[in-house]
């Protein structure tokens, strides 16, 4: 499988770009694992999968899409690496990204534009562009990717594929290189339901090395995939499919309602009504992370630095000028803005109020509700350079994920028809910790 998944990528990666770097070490893992032969707690044994680049692998080149780790090599695996491992599966690379996983569009990489697996003239959505393109293009049957605000969701609405984001703090985030650590999930990029479901029991669970990791019991995500949804009540936000999108992805979602009503669930039009502040509110507090996050790389520590440099502060000056890219100094200074002293009750305390209500308004429709559901996405993926100097334009096409985040909620992007041959992405969101039902309804729809 390996060999042929190798050869898969040789072939088809010219075209796509999503990958930044192969693992050389995959056929010699892969014939270990042959050799030990096939062993019942290992799940995924001789599994082909690959990893988005802002996860840490040991040995295995580690950027996140950035000049700052060009050429940095972790020491460590991340946990859910770590746990990939131990259940078989081989990892044959690493994917591109937006740099940081800042971004919708996979075009803010420093490295490569990654395609779009329908069309190569369309954006594979991002940040975890490389995980989705590759997913969708037939090179790897899973791959790992990060959601801040949609970036897993959201490329696999354009790539038309399966995305999931587990609840925050279900998998654990040791060895992700963090954005907005309050926000950040790693899930699954897969083309089937259930291999999504195979994925997240590898490697969710509880894990010390993270502080905000659930000490709670894994359950078996397949438990409830194949079960019927007769009886489940399933609400769909009136703001998700308002202003601003595509009316041919409203009628889509609206047949993907009348699809539900006949497995015989129901279908209620409900109100978010904060969601319209989600997008401001999330891009203060992400960016807010973020600037702290970032402080590490000083040129000094690890990563990239400046030649020539005169003193201490022309150190960090010029290695941070150099080694970021122009989105993630935008965020830089958008997040040490909203935090800095005069600042921080107008922006940042505001944001975190914001975030309240709308955790509010998602409680309050699950006291009668098993699901959300909406689009994933306000269009299907549009073109490579339409959005890239409108960076406000980009930011609403995260609209309909960004609450999810806010909200630290489990939801997934499922395949739902298509609109002038693009994919279009089905939403669906449950309560903390309910991804069973999420695979149940995803698997019925499927
Ligand atoms: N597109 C959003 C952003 O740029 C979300 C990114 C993400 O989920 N990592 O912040």
């Amino acid at each position: 499988l390996t060999k042929d998944t190798l050869a898969k990528i040789a072939e088809i990666d010219p075209d796509i770009d999503a990958f930044l770097n192969l693992n050389d070490q995959a056929q010699v893992q892969a014939q270990a694992v042959d050799a030990a032969g096939i062993n019942a707690d290992q799940p995924l044994s001789g599994i082909p999968v690959a990893i988005k680049d802002n996860i840490v692998t040991k040995d295995l080149t580690t950027t996140a899409a950035s000049k700052m780790l060009e050429n940095f090599v972790p020491i460590y695996n991340a946990t859910v690496v770590e746990k990939l491992n131990a259940a078989g599966a081989i990892n044959v690379g690493k994917l591109n990204m937006d740099e940081f996983a800042m971004g919708s569009s996979t075009e803010n990489s420093a490295f490569k534009t990654t395609k779009n697996a329908w069309d190569h003239t369309k954006v594979p959505g991002g940040s975890s562009g490389g995980s989705a393109a590759a997913v969708a293009s037939g090179q790897v049957l899973a791959a790992l990717g990060t959601d801040t605000g949609g970036s897993i969701r959201q490329p696999a609405a354009f790539n038309g594929i399966v995305g999931f984001k587990p609840t925050y703090g279900r998998v654990s985030r040791w060895g992700l290189i963090a954005f907005g650590s309050s926000l950040d999930a790693i899930g699954t990029l897969t083309r089937s339901v259930k291999d999504s479901a195979r994925v997240l029991n590898v490697i969710a669970g509880h894990d010390e090395k993270d502080s905000t990791s659930a000490d709670f019991d894994v359950p078996d995500f397949t438990e409830k995939i194949g079960q019927s949804i007769k009886g489940m009540k399933i609400a769909l936000p009136e703001e998700y499919l308002g202003e601003g999108i595509d009316p041919q992805i409203v009628a889509a979602i609206q047949k993907a309602a009348d699809q539900f009503r006949a497995l015989g669930a129901t279908v209620d039009t409900v109100s978010l009504p904060h969601t319209k502040y989600a997008v401001p509110a999330y891009y203060i507090i992400a960016s807010s992370e973020a600037s702290s996050n970032l402080q590490r790389f000083d040129g000094i520590r690890y990563g990239f630095r400046a030649k020539d440099v005169k003193n201490l502060t022309d150190v960090y000056v010029r290695s941070r000028s150099e080694g970021f890219g122009p989105e993630v100094k935008r965020r830089i200074m958008l997040g040490t803005f909203s935090l800095s002293a005069g600042f921080y009750d107008a922006y940042f305390k505001k944001a975190a109020q914001v975030r309240t209500l709308i955790t509010e308004d998602f409680n309050q429709v699950f006291e009668n509700y098993d699901l959300v559901m909406g689009p994933t996405t306000p269009t299907t993926a549009f073109g490579i350079g339409e959005k890239v100097t409108d960076p406000l334009t980009m930011y609403m096409n995260d609209i309909l994920t960004i609450p999810v985040n806010l909200a630290g909620l489990p939801a997934a992007s499922i395949p739902a028809g298509f609109v002038d041959k693009m994919p279009v992405g089905l939403q669906l969101i449950a309560k903390h910790f309910d991804e069973s039902t999420i695979y149940q309804a995803a698997d019925a729809f499927e």
